[in-house]
């Protein structure tokens, strides 16, 4: 059950001695880089200036711009002959963030990899097909490696050939994928195409979907038509990438591997903790990583972290699903909305298909909402009354939760673009906003 007992159920104190230990070792390390050479001797920072977990509030936060700004090599802290390994970030929110690691690095996030999937039931014997781009993206080499480690069969597939991909799973019986989950709702569609279905006519058990904020609800709609236990896997790349948090069977929230990660959570605005359990930004630090230790790094995610312990024994907390970056939060006429609260209605109605994407206007001085919703084929081929009965059930479900009433556009299913990544939930035409 367990992939390392001692370390996944090790006491809270423990955990914490551990993390005291780690992190003055990180300041040590980090210390080496041109970045935080600097900011230490500028503000006095050594391994002595922390005595307790506390004490991490005396180091400045790292930031998505320090990073570009001392773009290559500015956060590495061993001499360029000990770097094994280069990945970057995908680049969602400007120029791509680079991160180098040391042979240790990659051994610690394979395991750190292996110890998520194992956690879920992957075991020797399973074929694991990791439907990721390979390459510069984490998702890719970091669960090939972690497959291999438990000593899976692994099938790197590569994202995107939908069709090959459904070959690939029908000839070597793959049981267990690695998806992004707007992805895998549009396989449906090409399972549809080619008369199969995901739940009959492959050997599935188990999906991890990671790489971009999705609901529970489209979870559950996954591993209905899949006939799946599906998984939520977080990580970003600038925290080497997945295996940073992970859904373990009870499903309850994600474990984030502690004595890999120090974990805080603030208030975006105030840059203070937040209460225990409140929403607010996760903030990281590296405890193990020596090619390029960051700390405090800010990740813009906004989660929360879960009090009760989990049933599975597994001492390191919980967090919740991510909910978006704080970049992703659209401000309509002076309301907050994240496109992940849009999802989650979207998929609790019956009819709406896979696919939507939120387009925003500008009309007047107004900001306009439109929502571009698929709808389920049988749908679409119906009679006008029923599409007209959708579309207002569309409108009045997200009013009574975003309070905003937008304008809802119900299209053909598979009309809308596709992207082999993370999916674009949100286009932008107000031009002259500020
Ligand atoms: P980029 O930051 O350029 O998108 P990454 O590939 O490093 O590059 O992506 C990491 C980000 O992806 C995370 O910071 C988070 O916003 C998002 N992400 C990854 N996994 C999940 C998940 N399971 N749920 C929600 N968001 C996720
Ligand atoms: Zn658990």
């Amino acid at each position: 059950m367990y992939w390392e007992k001692d370390k996944e159920t090790m006491s809270r104190n423990d955990l914490k001695a551990l993390q005291l230990v780690r992190i003055r070792e990180s300041i040590e390390k980090a210390a080496a880089s041109h970045f935080y050479g600097r900011l230490f001797s500028e503000l006095g920072i050594n391994a002595g200036t922390i005595t307790s977990l506390d004490d991490i509030k005396k180091i400045p936060f790292t930031t998505k711009d320090d990073l570009r700004e001392h773009w290559p090599y500015g956060f590495c802290a061993v001499p360029k002959e000990e770097l094994v390994r280069m990945h970057s970030s995908s680049g969602t929110t400007g120029r791509a963030t680079v991160i180098f690691h040391t042979q240790k690095d990659i051994n610690e996030w394979t395991n750190l990899v292996a110890r998520s999937m194992y956690m879920t039931g992957v075991r020797r014997g399973d074929v694991f097909q990791n439907m990721m781009t390979y390459g510069l993206f984490t998702g890719g080499l970091g669960f090939h490696y972690g497959g291999e480690r438990i000593g899976v069969l692994v099938i790197p597939a590569g994202a995107g050939n939908s069709k090959r991909q459904i070959q690939l799973m029908r000839d070597f019986e793959t049981t267990v994928i690695h998806i992004i989950p707007s992805y895998a709702l549009h396989l449906i569609a090409v399972f549809e195409e080619l008369g199969l279905s995901p739940r009959n006519d492959t050997k599935l058990t188990i999906a991890f979907l990671g790489a971009e904020p999705h609901s529970e609800k489209t979870s559950q709609k996954i591993e209905e038509l899949y006939g799946i236990s599906a998984f939520n896997s977080y990580g970003l790349s600038e925290m080497n990438g997945p295996g940073v948090a992970f859904e373990c069977p009870w499903k309850k929230g994600m474990h984030i591997w502690e004595d890999a990660f120090y974990i805080e959570v603030i208030d975006p605005d105030t840059m203070e903790p937040v209460p225990e359990g409140g929403e607010g930004e996760l903030v990281l630090t590296t405890l193990t990583r020596e090619g390029m230790p960051l700390l405090r790094y800010r990740t813009k995610d906004l989660t929360r972290i879960i009090s009760e312990p989990c049933g599975c024994g597994r001492s390191h907390r919980l967090i919740e699903r991510i909910k978006g970056r704080t970049d992703d939060m659209l401000i309509l006429k002076g309301v907050n909305i994240f496109p992940i609260q849009v999802e989650k209605k979207l998929m609790e109605i019956p009819g709406v298909g896979t696919h939507f994407v939120i387009i925003l206007e500008r009309e007047g001085f107004n900001d306009l909402m439109v929502v571009r919703v698929e709808v389920e084929r049988e749908f679409f081929s119906g009679d006008l009354k029923a599409l007209e009965k959708l579309r207002r059930t569309i409108i009045e479900e997200l009013k009574s939760d975003i309070l905003i009433t937008p304008k809802v556009e119900l299209v053909e299913p598979n009309s809308l673009p596709r992207t082999e990544g993370k999916a674009i939930r949100v286009i932008d035409n107000r031009k002259d906003r500020l």
